[in-house]
C-alpha cells in the first residue's frame, strides 16, 4: 500500500540568514540588523536593541558632564 499523505514534502524551512535583507548595521557592535527587526535610530546612528540602553546611558552621561 502507498500512503499518499507522505508524498508531499513538509513546508520548507526559512531561508538562511545570509539571504535576508540587512536593514542597517549597529554603530556600537557592528551587528547587521535584518530588515523587520526593531532597532534604535538615534541622530542617524543605527543601534541594535541590545546596545540601545548602553548607547542612551552614554549620551545621558555626556549631557550630564557637559554642564
Ligand atoms: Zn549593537
Amino acid at each position: 500500500m502507498i500512503d499518499y499523505r507522505t508524498g508531499c514534502p513538509d513546508a520548507q524551512l526559512e531561508p538562511p540568514e545570509d539571504t535576508r535583507i540587512i536593514a542597517d548595521v549597529c554603530c556600537m557592535c557592528g551587528y547587521e540588523i535584518p530588515a523587520g527587526v526593531e532597532y534604535y535610530d538615534i541622530h542617524g546612528d543605527a543601534v541594535c536593541d541590545e546596545c540601545g540602553r548602553e548607547y542612551l546611558r552614554k549620551h545621558r552621561k555626556a549631557d550630564y558632564y557637559e554642564r
